[in-house]
């Protein structure tokens, strides 16, 4: 974590007032949230909307804080006590990470998409340390203050950083890319979600290519290569980066050719090594995610031979698409932690892929923020059933219900059951499982569909 004196820190963040009389107090690290102050922390205090940061400063500070930030248009600031004021808590903080971040003989890889971020984060991260020193963005923390907050926790030994870049809107990859000041980049996918903010699929892949802003001049781009949004698109970056690609296709860089699914992952031969890999995690999609870290852990000089054992060891965070046993021994693939059309396509073929199961069902909701076509996209997921590979179809949610509707034609009415009461719903699932059963949960986050899961699942 960053380590500096008090003088050190004002000068990073422009300080409007003197600290001369604490200029030798040395901070290390940074925190915004005054329940987890750390001894020698810098306390940063936002204005919310329900509660203002600056009423803590001074417990903050009892607390073993070395000193806090103090925005100038809040009034008065505690008097003698080590307070830097600033025009604007935010923005210092972005700007001691993005110094911080300048000061320090550390590579990065910026990694962002619409599915797979948190994912391929990990993936790579865990690659990068068979050879490396390596810090990653903590959880999800991938957002305007999660990255500064990350850049300001790494070490200055650390060698490779590896940062989930999100986004709610235009220009905020830009941001974030900038402060950050890549050496590598990887966009994961095109997908829908931010639809409603952004309007098109082509507006989210703009946003998504925004992160090549701050890649370092001949930097690696590594890009899902089966976009034509974003390979229409990489042409004018050509000449100042170096591009590589993946994806399942024969004309990217790295494919894969052989892939047999097991009972808890893959495995999985690649175009450009003769080795054999396992990746402990369920769904063809996780191995595009894993391609696109192997692309960058080559970039890091690290051989195929020795990314089996990497990818062997991963482990992700809060473990996406958990498979959890339930009460009548039925296994339930546990992804209701969000859902877009790209990822609910996904899990569906990872459902309708596996094998050993005599019964297989959907349990799906809502997918929200899709914007005016969100009916469209909930019928059209529906359509694509397959009704030798599905069994029964289970809808919760109001556009869950057109889930339904687009499936009518190819289950027929009679595996199809749809909800707008979770309990309802439960009551009818638990009658239909079995010891033979596979059951995927998904949804957007704001559906809760974890309570379907919790229902279902062994105590
Ligand atoms: P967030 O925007 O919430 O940070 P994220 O981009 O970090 O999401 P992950 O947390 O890695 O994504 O994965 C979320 C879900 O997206 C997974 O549970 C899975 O269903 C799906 N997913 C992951 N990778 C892909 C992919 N490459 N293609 C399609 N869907 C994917
Ligand atoms: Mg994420």
């Amino acid at each position: 974590m960053i380590k500096r004196t008090l003088k050190q820190i004002a000068e990073m963040v422009s300080a409007k007032n003197d600290i001369t009389p604490f200029s030798d107090t040395l901070i290390s690290g940074v925190t915004i949230d005054s329940r987890k102050i750390e001894n020698g922390n810098l306390f940063v205090p936002f204005k919310g909307e329900h509660v203002d940061g600056h009423q803590y400063v001074v417990e903050a500070i009892g607390k073993g804080a070395s000193a806090a930030l103090w925005q100038e248009d809040v009034p008065n600031p505690p008097k003698n006590l080590p307070i830097i004021i600033v025009d604007d808590c935010l923005t210092a903080l972005q700007e001691l990470a993005r110094k911080y971040r300048r000061e320090l003989n550390v590579k990065v890889v910026g990694i962002t998409g619409s599915n797979g971020k948190t994912t391929t984060k990990d993936m790579t991260a865990s690659l990068l340390s068979l050879k490396y020193k390596v810090q990653k963005t903590e959880g999800n923390f991938n957002n305007h203050i999660g990255m500064p907050l990350t850049v300001l926790n790494l070490s200055e030994d650390t060698e490779v950083a590896v940062l989930e870049m999100g986004m709610s809107g235009r220009g905020e990859i830009a941001f974030l890319t900038k402060l950050a000041c890549p050496d590598a980049v990887v966009i994961t996918n095109i997908g829908e979600s931010h639809l409603l903010d952004l309007g098109s699929r082509e507006a989210i892949a703009e946003a998504k290519l925004e992160i090549l802003q701050g890649l370092k001049p001949g930097g690696l781009a590594v890009l899902h290569g089966d976009e034509p949004l974003l390979m229409e698109r990489i042409n004018q970056y050509k000449g100042n980066i170096e591009l590589q690609t993946f994806g399942r296709s024969d004309s990217n860089d790295l494919y894969p050719i052989e892939i047999t699914q097991l009972g808890q992952g893959n495995r999985f031969t690649v175009n450009a090594s003769s080795e054999v890999f396992e990746l402990p995690v369920l769904g063809t999609h996780n191995i595009l995610n894993a391609l696109a870290a192997m692309l960058i852990a080559r970039y890091f000089s690290i051989s195929f031979e020795k990314m089996i054992e990497g990818l062997q060891a991963i482990k992700l965070t809060n473990m996406r698409m958990e498979l959890v046993e339930g009460k009548h021994g039925e296994k339930i693939i546990n992804d209701a932690y969000n859902a877009s059309p790209t990822s609910m396509m996904a899990a569906i073929e990872l459902v309708a892929n596996l094998q050993g199961y005599e019964q297989k069902i959907l349990v799906l909701g809502d997918m929200l923020e899709l914007g005016p076509e969100e009916e469209q996209y909930h019928v059209k997921i529906g359509a694509g059933l397959n009704p030798e590979q599905i069994d029964l179809l289970f809808t919760y949610g109001q556009l869950g219900a057109h889930i339904a509707n687009g499936a009518r034609e190819a289950l027929g009415e009679n595996r199809i059951f749809a909800f707008l009461d979770k309990e309802e719903l439960i009551q009818e699932l638990e009658r239909h499982v079995n010891d033979n059963s596979l059951v995927l949960v998904k949804a957007s986050r704001g559906m809760k569909l974890e309570g379907v899961v919790k229902a279902l699942q062994k105590d």
